[in-house]
């Protein structure tokens, strides 16, 4: 007599913590007024590869 229920329940993104998003490194090179090149650093934030910007997982 126990109907299924079906309810689907997010729960928060174990890889971003609920942003839906994720920080990521670039490595680049820039050349300074003498032209030497200088390594650097960025960090960026993009869409997160495990729940894809929603903020949820399902399962
Ligand atoms: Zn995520």
């Amino acid at each position: 007599m126990s109907g299924p229920q079906a309810r689907l329940q997010g729960r928060i993104c174990p890889a971003c913590g609920g942003t839906g998003l994720t920080e990521k490194e670039r490595h680049t090179h820039e050349a300074d007024s003498n032209g030497n090149l200088i390594p650097q650093v960025n960090r960026f934030l993009s869409a997160c590869t495990l729940c894809g910007g929603s903020k949820v997982v399902y399962g």
